[in-house]
């Protein structure tokens, strides 16, 4: 065994985090049904009217609003319809004084009208081609006009903004098939150890199956990254180099395994003969055997191999990370304000992630060990102890971060 080297704070690893974080520069077009949750690489001018043309926002009749003029359920005015238009088609003449057109909602407004008048405010006239209408109506009352939701040349969305649901309607708007946007980053995730082996193969005596890397690449991808699952390596340096040779074009690494200080954990070698150690040993619980550098100019991630602690740390340093290459906004997980159920220890200088389960209002404790991916599968979120907090005491308020 060799001597763990000093741990920093949470809150410096962070910085040094932050320093180290280069939005991705790499740009693609890509087709709009595949933009959800993309980051626009451009601002998007708007290359048409939306609507189109104006039209009527209600179903009844297309009027000129003069006509309507003092009109009253005791004083209605009557006018001649002389046709009707339904949505896609277009009415091929034009509106004179005294005459209206039947119209539904969301067809072009024909020429020469002005409003249009709510089938709810007219009545059937003296004959079946006449209209009563009983209420006045503004000019452009009920009508859309061209352009209403979009202008043409406008700047209606971003670079830089998220394509959630409504921006990839605002495409649709338009008629945009693609849009440029900026390239996920490629983060490869590799786990380490002997005795580590993917789902799906039979375990042998000693052998337990792989974790990490089913939650690093779940975690990567809900944050903007493209995971690159690479083989299992074991606790050998050349295996490292090894898997290190199938991360070519990858904006980051993550490792799982054989990052703290035993013999058998090569990480740090890994790193130190291949580029720099930026950190290695961070003041948390779980996680604390966390290291991060950097070979050939690509962030490298050495996460703890017991599966609580790897994933803690996903959570507070991987994702803010891969956020920024990404160009998401800040990560900003909900969190709630409950009473605790009981009283909670906390080791002393060392900021404490106390998963915790919401039963009745309350938080109750759901930590078991680092080594128990239940202590998150079966919790609700985290409490984030500070390092110079030794004890929560039994009905303290507490934020608990939801997962
Ligand atoms: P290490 O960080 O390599 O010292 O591993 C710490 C503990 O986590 C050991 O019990 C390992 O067997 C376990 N472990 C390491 N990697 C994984 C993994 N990918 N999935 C599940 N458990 C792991
Ligand atoms: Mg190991």
């Amino acid at each position: 065994m060799r001597p763990f080297t000093a741990t920093i704070p949470l809150e410096k690893a962070q910085q040094r985090l932050r320093e180290a974080a280069r939005p991705i520069a790499r740009v693609e077009t890509v087709p709009l049904e595949h933009l959800a949750g993309r980051v626009l690489a451009d601002d998007v001018v708007a290359c048409a009217n939306v609507p189109p043309f104006a039209r009527a926002m209600m179903d009844g009749y297309a009027v000129r609003a003069d006509d309507t003029t003092g009109a009253t359920p005791d004083t209605p005015r009557e006018l001649a319809i002389v046709g009707r238009v339904f949505t896609g088609e277009v009415f091929g003449g034009t509106i004179d004084a005294g005459q209206a057109v039947e119209i539904a909602t969301g067809a072009p407004l024909p020429e020469g009208a002005t409003a249009v008048v709510m089938v709810e405010e007219t009545a059937p006239g003296a004959t079946t081609d006449r209209v009563l209408v009983r209420g006045s109506v503004a000019q452009g009352q009920h009508v859309g006009r061209a352009g209403a939701d979009i202008t043409m040349g406008q700047v209606v969305l971003h670079a830089g903004e998220q394509l959630l649901p409504a921006r990839l309607g605002v495409l649709a708007a338009l008629g945009l098939r693609e849009a440029p946007v900026y390239a996920r980053p490629r983060v490869a995730i590799v786990s380490t150890g002997n005795e580590v082996v993917p789902p799906g193969t039979p375990l042998r005596p000693g052998q337990i199956h792989d974790v990490n890397g089913t939650t690093l690449c779940a975690i990567v991808d809900a944050h903007g990254g493209e995971p690159a699952p690479v083989a299992v390596a074991a606790d050998t340096l050349d295996a490292l180099h090894e898997a290190l040779a199938e991360t070519v074009g990858c904006d980051a690494i993550v490792f799982s395994g054989g990052s703290s200080v035993g013999d058998r954990d090569l990480l740090i070698d890994l790193l130190q003969s291949r580029g720099e150690v930026i950190f290695h040993g961070v003041a948390t619980r779980p996680g604390k055997p966390t290291a991060f550098g950097r070979i050939e100019g690509t962030p490298v991630f050495g996460m703890p191999g017991n599966p609580t602690s790897c994933l803690t740390n996903a959570y507070v340093m991987l994702v803010p990370f891969l956020r920024t290459l990404a160009h998401l906004p800040a990560y900003r997980p909900r969190s709630v304000r409950v009473p605790l159920v009981r009283r909670v220890n906390s080791a002393p200088d060392r900021t404490q992630f106390y998963t915790v389960r919401l039963v009745d209002g309350h938080a109750e404790p759901a930590f078991k060990a680092s080594s128990d991916i239940t202590s998150m599968a079966h919790a609700d979120g985290y409490v984030e102890i500070a390092a110079e907090v030794t004890a929560l005491e039994a009905g303290a308020l507490v934020d608990v971060v939801l997962f």
